[in-house]
């Protein structure tokens, strides 16, 4: 099925934090049902069940999930640990925050379940710093669960599991999943080179598996309701259910959860209120995030939310937190504010990066104005080539994706923009010679 969720069907029923957040609203909402019985399986079941499902990485790489908690190494004496990615850093992305505070105890039900896949017994959620309200509703939650004994020492689930908040100090760098390792280790957070993959050496070099919030959140659902049933939803290798975001020029920016596959122009009028001044009205959209090339309005008409046919889009689906632009919306000075924000959030670590990041916001700022010249069109696109793909991180590909998407689609947008600028600073210097 693609598009178009049932009610029946959504795993996050309490996304607009209508109801209780707690535990006693938590489990009428089905929370913790049953997980004794998932529990009570071998952790080879759980991963084989989570790999049938076709679950993959909600956080934007979409690696299959299921795999990636069993390539964690068979027991040892070198402890094994759980890390949730909950450092939702990126302009536009604010998906994972509605779990966080509105329906926590998925995601804490989904850490005891995650960890005893992978044979952990600590489990960290690494929040974003600005996320003060949603940690503590957070750790209230994970309280509730340690007073009710469904995690800690001696659980009713027979696993033990500590289960910790960290938070962030504000980089948005510490959302790469090494930088985030480094900074849990309270280090600075930067990223290290791979490999090793934090399976073999992740937090204090034990095997440790990173997940997004929304990932593990689904886990218990999915166990509940059966590999197939989410397998069900969207292609084929891009299945589930899935929240997806709509802010900029709709009617109505919010968060809503559907099926994966959804056809990006009915995600937007069913659920976002539609286009700012109708679709006709729409010039561009970038399907995830500000780390995703833009597509134009006549892409976006065929657009289908999911990882694959977004990539044939040479975007991507990101974490499906789209941003989406009308006429009216000035794409040049859209993007040279985003080409600012990798620069500042540079780590600073690889050359490419440190010195791309700046030097393409500085050539951004003059496209903005016109006051380029039409050469150095060719040789931004040149050097944001050269930063992609040659980083230690994926920030520098974040940072060159959105210059590369509107080159390839509104480059003579640019172009007249140069042309207008130049032929009115001739109108000004002649009017300035006539006049002497
Ligand atoms: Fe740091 Fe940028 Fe290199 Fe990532 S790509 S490690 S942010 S310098």
């Amino acid at each position: 099925m693609v598009g178009i969720l049932e009610d029946r069907d959504r795993i996050f029923t309490n996304l607009y934090g209508l109801h209780d957040f707690g535990l006693e609203g938590a489990q009428r909402r089905g929370a913790w049902n049953g997980t004794a019985d998932i529990l009570a399986q071998t952790p080879e079941w759980i991963c084989d069940q989570i790999k049938a499902s076709g679950l993959r990485g909600r956080g934007g790489g979409g690696f299959s999930t299921g795999l990636k908690w069993s390539l964690m190494p068979p027991p040892s004496a070198r402890p094994h640990y759980l890390v949730v990615n909950a450092d939702e850093s990126e302009p536009g992305a604010c998906k994972d925050r509605e779990i966080l505070r509105n329906d926590p105890h998925l995601l804490i039900e989904g850490c005891m379940i995650a960890s005893y896949a992978i044979r952990a017994h600590t489990g960290y959620i690494y929040i974003r710093g600005e996320y003060v309200a949603e940690r503590a509703r957070l750790e209230a939650a994970i309280r509730q669960a340690y007073e009710a004994r469904l995690i800690g020492k001696d659980n009713i689930h027979g696993w033990d599991f500590d289960l910790y908040v960290t938070h962030g100090g504000g980089a948005y760098i510490c959302g790469d999943e090494t930088a985030l390792m480094e900074s849990l280790e309270g280090k600075k957070g930067q990223p290290r080179l791979k490999p090793p993959f934090p399976a073999g050496a992740g937090i204090w070099g034990a095997p440790t598996t990173i997940n997004n919030v929304e990932t593990i959140a689904v886990v218990g659902s999915i166990l509940r309701r059966g590999a197939q049933w989410f397998a069900g939803f969207g292609r084929p290798n891009n299945v589930g259910v899935k929240l997806m975001a709509g802010s900029g020029h709709v009617n109505r920016p919010g968060v809503v959860e559907e099926t994966m596959g959804v056809p990006m122009r009915t995600l937007i009028d069913a659920h976002f209120g539609g286009v700012r001044g109708g679709w006709g009205n729409l010039k561009a959209v970038m399907p995830g995030g500000v780390s995703m090339a833009m597509i134009p309005a006549e892409m976006a008409e065929e657009a289908v939310m999911d990882y694959d046919a977004l990539r044939a889009m040479r975007s991507g689906l990101g974490t499906a937190t789209m941003i989406v632009f009308d006429k009216e919306a000035d794409l040049v000075a859209a993007v040279a504010r985003i080409a600012r924000f990798f620069k500042h959030e540079s780590c600073g670590q690889c050359t490419p990066c440190r010195e791309g990041t700046g030097w393409m916001w500085r050539v951004m700022e003059r496209m903005a104005t016109g006051e380029a010249e039409m050469a150095e069109i060719d040789l931004l696109l040149d050097v944001a080539s050269q930063v992609e793909g040659h980083t230690i991180c994926g920030l520098g590909d974040a940072a060159a994706w959105p210059i590369q998407g509107l080159f390839r689609h509104f480059r003579p947008e640019v172009e007249a923009r140069i042309v207008r600028y130049r032929a009115r600073r001739i109108q000004v210097q002649g009017a300035s010679l006539a006049a002497a």
